[in-house]
């Protein structure tokens, strides 16, 4: 390290203030935009970069090409167009010929007499030299604009892209050389620029491949602070937690397993090997397992939590809605019936009392598994207990297994000894609600699963949800049969032939309604409507209606009809998104389909193609926007959720999906996921290795110092050195 450098840390405490050109006013309004310190200036890289060495006289310019010319304004007009936008016409010559520029930026800056620098294209129009908006600097403004490459920076606080190039470079020339604090090792293995070289080019590169390598280092360090933080993290969680060894033995598991009606397949087994170690560590598990809906995630989470139980410990399932918690809760029963590991809770309702029922399952071997949302209650050996009954035996250890919606950690209710918590369809699953668990569990970790049907993009798992393990199921089971998608812009006839086609060979529809933003009584309205017209349209067909405003004993009835096949077309709004497990409906009819976003109409789809005969998913949409088109047309092409969800991060970009919560540290300023991608392999690799070596970053010091400062809050918890 070259003595005297500064370190970003040290950068970060120099207010931006300190730069020539930066006075209070535009130092309060660049705070607001979050460039408070020198550093924070620094770290403000350019988006692109005009090749003003590529300069031509206007006599031999090539056409479509960027370029740069120079030349005097001759005379320039402002005028008034249609819609309120202003034009600004302005003729310029350089000698050699003249060349007419248009923009549309009302607070354009142009006068008769300028020298000016143009960048951008030039056409031939009307037979005459043209440039539309190109970038346009006063020349003379200084060297930094002219005859290289120049950088063009986001405008920030109504300082033009000028005024910011000149207070980067006063803050570069003040604040070098800048000090690298990565292992020198480091750098030199990936073939990284040493940190100095990268800010002095990524600002004021000499050509654009200097500029590619300062952006790809600087990428880089801030992939590697992501990276160290989330190691870190994960370090503490697991390192500082107290967790549980499950040594149960597999008496349960395997009763369950024998009774299932299909294998496992190679996927489900791989990854309940995964989650098996984990239960048996002592260390928690945090882990995320991932799979296409239909993939078996639920009997591999059966399983875990049939382990947990069989070592003394209870297991809770958490599901997103009501309906799919109280589907888990008939699905798990009746499996752990059909193995002998429970009452038959049909078989048991037809008792009375309540009682001797309690002490009925005592004796054997069952695992006793309640229902409790907040509307609903059941036990499989008691169906008509009371919710405090069912409360009170879960918190006194005599339930095993509990499956609740996710309210379910929120509410009063206390276990003896949770041991295993299973989240469906909730990859946002925080701290907090990590913290929410440990408190009811008496201070241990209960061991975590987190299930979700939305493919995360690798690089996200690796940012977003980077201090989760990933078990993966990447196979489906045999005999699904690929489902169909078609796009159709109006629900016309061909729709309801093809629906009616469906019914008459005994298959079930669904058809799902538009959504309503932030509107639950909106969509209720639609989907009411859309059911009334349909009843009316398809006369002789039985159209059911689902939506989120019944009440729970309403919307169980109407799914119980549904799966016995009483209902053969479900008018839904997106209630159905999740779960809903029918194998007969092999069609999905969704109505304005570009109004969804990608997961949500995959994961409709997922409703369909559960069974044997081939599904088809119908989207309706007549796009409005580019996006809305992008989505269609992505859904056409694949059923692959993995190539979705990557085309879903390219349609909304990284900024919406990792920036949802303000200056986390997974606020990107430089990185971008997709395109770096093989750049954070390397970061997370690294960064991983670095805090297994050394957790404390005792010998890494200024790395810490950095983290401290840039990441703030994530890792407040770092020593100060
Ligand atoms: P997910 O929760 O991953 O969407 P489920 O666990 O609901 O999927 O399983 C979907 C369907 O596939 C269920 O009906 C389940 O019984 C069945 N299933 C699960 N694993 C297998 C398997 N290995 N072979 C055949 N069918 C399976
Ligand atoms: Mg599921």
């Amino acid at each position: 390290m070259t003595t005297g450098a500064r370190t970003l840390a040290y950068l970060s405490a120099v207010p931006v203030e300190r730069v020539k050109g930066i006075g209070p006013a535009r130092a309060r309004s660049l705070a607001k935009l979050g460039i408070a310190s020198v550093a924070d200036l620094l770290l403000h890289v350019p988006r692109r970069y005009l090749d003003r060495s590529r300069t031509f006289d206007l006599s031999d310019v090539p056409l479509g090409e960027e370029v740069t010319i120079f030349g005097t304004v001759l005379s320039t007009k402002r005028r008034r167009i249609s819609g309120g936008r202003v034009m600004i016409d302005a003729r310029i010559s350089d000698g050699t010929n003249v060349v007419d520029a248009v923009w549309f930026n009302p607070y354009l800056k142009i006068e008769e007499g300028w020298e000016v620098a143009m960048s951008g294209t030039v056409s031939m129009y009307r037979g005459r030299l043209q440039m539309r908006s190109p970038e346009l600097e006063r020349f003379g403004a200084g060297s930094l604009a002219v005859g290289r490459i120049v950088p063009v920076h986001p405008a920030v606080a109504k300082l033009s892209p000028a005024k910011v190039r000149a207070a980067v470079d006063n803050a570069l020339r003040r604040s070098r050389p800048i000090a690298e604090v990565l292992p020198p090792d480091l750098v030199e293995r990936l073939g990284l620029v040493d940190r100095d070289t990268a800010f002095a080019d990524v600002h004021f590169p000499d050509d654009l491949d200097a500029a590619a390598r300062a952006r790809r280092r600087l990428a880089f360090d801030e992939l590697f602070r992501l990276e160290v933080g989330l190691a870190l993290r994960k370090h503490r969680q697991v390192h500082e937690a107290t967790g549980i060894v499950h040594d149960g033995a597999g008496e349960l598991v395997d009763a369950y397993l024998a009774a299932l009606p299909y294998e496992l397949t190679g996927a489900q087994r791989r990854a309940l090997d995964e989650i098996e170690a984990d239960l048996r560590s002592p260390l928690p598990m945090h882990r995320l397992l991932q799979g296409e809906v239909g993939s078996g995630k639920t009997a591999v989470a059966v399983c875990a939590m049939l382990r947990a139980v069989s070592g003394g410990y209870q297991a809770a399932v958490m599901a997103p809605t009501e309906v799919l918690a109280t589907q888990h809760y008939l699905g798990i029963s009746a499996a752990l019936a059909e193995a002998g590991l429970a009452p038959d809770r049909r078989a048991v309702a037809d008792e009375v009392g309540t009682e001797s029922l309690f002490a009925a399952r005592r004796p054997g071997p069952e695992v006793a598994v309640a229902l409790l949302t907040s509307n609903a209650v059941e036990v499989n050996f008691a169906p008509r207990a009371s919710r405090s009954d069912v409360v009170g035996w879960v918190a006194a250890g005599d339930i095993d297994l509990v499956v609740g919606t996710h309210a379910l950690i929120q509410e009063g209710v206390t276990f003896a000894r949770l041991g295993l918590a299973v989240v469906d369809e909730q990859h946002r699953f925080g701290v907090y609600q990590r913290v929410m668990l440990r408190e009811k569990s008496q201070g241990y970790d209960p061991d975590l699963l987190i299930m979700t049907a939305t493919p995360i993009p690798r690089t996200l798992a690796m940012t977003l949800y980077g201090d989760l393990d990933v078990s993966l199921i990447d196979e489906m089971p045999p005999g699904r049969s690929p489902v169909r998608t078609r796009h159709v812009t109006a629900f016309d006839d061909t729709v309801h032939e093809l629906i009616r086609s469906e019914v008459a060979s005994g298959h079930q529809v669904f058809v799902v309604c538009p959504l309503v933003e932030d509107s639950d009584k909106l969509a209720v309205r639609s989907a009411t409507a859309e059911y009334e017209r349909l009843s009316a349209s398809l006369d002789g067909l039985e159209v059911g209606l689902l939506h989120g405003q019944l009440r729970p004993a309403e919307k169980d009835a109407v799914m119980a009809e549904f799966r016995a096949g009483r209902i053969d077309v479900l008018v839904a709004t997106t209630v159905i998104e999740v779960g809903v497990d029918v194998p007969n409906a092999t069609t999905m009819v969704v109505i304005d389909a570009d109004r969804f976003g990608l997961s949500q109409l995959h994961q409709l789809r997922g409703r369909v193609g559960r069974g044997a005969a081939p599904g088809t998913c119908v989207l309706i949409a007549d796009p409005t926007t580019p996006e809305g088109e992008r989505r269609i047309a992505a859904m056409v092409a694949t059923t692959d959720g993995f190539a979705l969800a990557e085309e879903d991060l390219r349609i909304r970009g990284q900024g919406t999906v990792l920036g949802a919560r303000q200056a986390g540290m997974t606020d990107l300023k430089i990185a971008d996921i997709l395109r770096d991608a093989d750049l954070l392999v390397h970061a997370r690799r690294e960064a991983f290795a670095l805090v297994d070596d050394d957790p404390d970053l005792a010998h890494h010091r200024e790395l810490a110092e950095e983290l401290r400062i840039l990441l703030g809050e994530d890792v407040a918890w770092l020593e100060r050195s």
